[in-house]
């Protein structure tokens, strides 16, 4: 299918911004970007479908490296008893109950709505870590469907294995994984899947072995690293060695590792993933609602690791998740340039795209010929001059601090939102159902 989106304000997610630009987009890519007199004299086909850019601005799709979709029903939940003291008593408290409560139907609901929140904040793809301990065999065709073909967004998934909930379901995650990667398709660049791990410290050493056994080699694991100090302490003691060691120790220190925080890892783990060119993915407003620690964000960017940004299940805005990783080394450093553009637009605009890309194997992240139609159109007619060098300004003071969603999305050629408006979704239906799905999800937690 032909699209055209005429008219708009265009930045191509690096270097070149256009005041007036048509994106031409066949199967799937875009074909090519026309400004000026070449602009002038191109006749809109008439079988294409056209979205009118005038007064919007076209930035390439975003990518949230590190999220959980099965978290977005937990909004406005009540939990009794609620009263964590450290990370582990977080997750014991709150996301180890929730997550025991899930069964297939809101599996299925709180992809879908995680996936709606994302792409109305200009997310087209997702890199999830799934978790429902007692809704396992399924869960991520059923996450993929959700997020693929319901809402129209592209995804990596994977399940979090873990001891915690004992041996049986802890196989159960194993085949769920490898079963997952044993379907994903290299030809489709809508999705493809990781070995999901939860982290070192809910993982023995024979679970782990049996993951080192049978994941392929060329698939990558998805996984927390020392989010809580209490991780590092853990390993040490039981294991006698760091985390990021004792992922090397059962070679699941890989290429297409993603490793979400690594807030705690030390200067010779740093090293280790930077010469294993494993990822490594900041969520800053989960770190800080945590009180879990402070990324070193220059430890990692100055030894040339990817450095992703995702939010882990704490909403899919990633334009604001990326204003906060700005402030939150401004403030942690007593330093207000710490944290500045550059920084930041590397690890949203250029390390998440190296990231998609790679997994999915399709080129990600830049509004440009031949690279993947994925483009968010925000109704941003900006009141001061916007251009190339500025817009990380625009895009952070602007559309992040004022909250604005898309008007329109568009992924893979397809139109997701169109005049603000899920194309291929009953907003208002899915919502009410939503609404007592959430309820009946809640009063299953015990
Ligand atoms: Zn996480």
């Amino acid at each position: 299918m032909k699209l055209v989106i005429d008219g708009a304000r265009i930045w191509d997610g690096a270097s070149e911004f256009h005041d007036k630009g048509t994106i031409v987009i066949d199967d799937g890519k875009i074909e090519a970007i026309l400004t000026g007199s070449e602009r002038d004299t191109y006749k809109i086909p008439a079988e294409a479908e056209k979205i009118d850019g005038d007064g919007k601005l076209a930035i390439p799709g975003l990518i949230n490296a590190h999220t959980h979709l099965y978290s977005s029903l937990a909004r406005g939940m009540a939990l009794p008893n609620y009263s964590p003291r450290t990370f582990t008593q977080i997750l014991e408290q709150l996301w180890w109950r929730l997550d025991k409560a899930l069964d297939p139907e809101s599996v299925k609901m709180s992809a879908i709505v995680g996936a709606m929140e994302a792409a109305r904040c200009g997310v087209t793809t997702l890199i999830d870590h799934h978790a429902s301990p007692h809704a396992v065999t399924g869960s991520l065709a059923a996450v993929k469907q959700a997020v693929n073909k319901d809402v129209g967004l592209r995804g990596a998934f994977c399940y979090e294995l873990s001891d915690r909930d004992g041996m049986g379901i802890r196989d159960e995650g194993i085949e769920e994984n490898l079963d997952f990667l044993s379907t994903d398709d290299s030809s489709d660049l809508m999705s493809t899947a990781l070995f999901g791990l939860h982290a070192s410290f809910t993982l023995s050493d024979s679970s782990l072995s049996k993951v080192a056994e049978r994941i392929p080699e060329r698939a990558g694991v998805h996984i927390h690293v020392a989010e809580g100090p209490e991780d590092e302490e853990q390993c040490q003691a039981k294991h006698g060695m760091r985390i990021v060691q004792r992922l090397d120790k059962f070679n699941l220190l890989r290429d297409r590792s993603v490793l979400a925080h690594c807030l705690h890892i030390n200067e010779e783990e740093k090293d280790l993933v930077a010469e294993s060119k494993a990822i490594v993915v900041h969520n800053p407003r989960s770190n800080m609602n945590n009180a879990v620690g402070v990324f070193d964000m220059d430890g990692f960017l100055k030894r040339g690791i990817i450095v992703g940004l995702g939010t882990d299940g704490l909403g899919e805005n990633m334009l604001s998740e990326l204003f906060t990783a700005g402030i939150l080394q401004k403030v942690s450093r007593g330093d207000s340039l710490a944290g500045g553009f550059p920084d930041l637009q590397k690890i949203l605009f250029d390390d998440n795209p190296q990231i998609a890309s790679l997994l999915l194997g399709s080129k990600i992240g830049r509004i440009a010929p031949g690279y993947a139609a994925d483009i968010a159109l925000f109704d941003y007619d900006p009141p001061t001059p916007i251009d190339a060098g500025n817009i990380l300004g625009h895009l952070l003071f602007g559309i992040a601090v004022h909250d604005l969603h898309v008007c329109d999305l568009v992924v893979s050629g397809g139109i997701v939102i169109r005049d603000g408006h899920f194309v291929n979704v009953d907003e208002d239906a899915l919502y009410a159902q939503s609404r007592e799905g959430a309820a009946s999800l809640w009063a299953r937690i015990s």
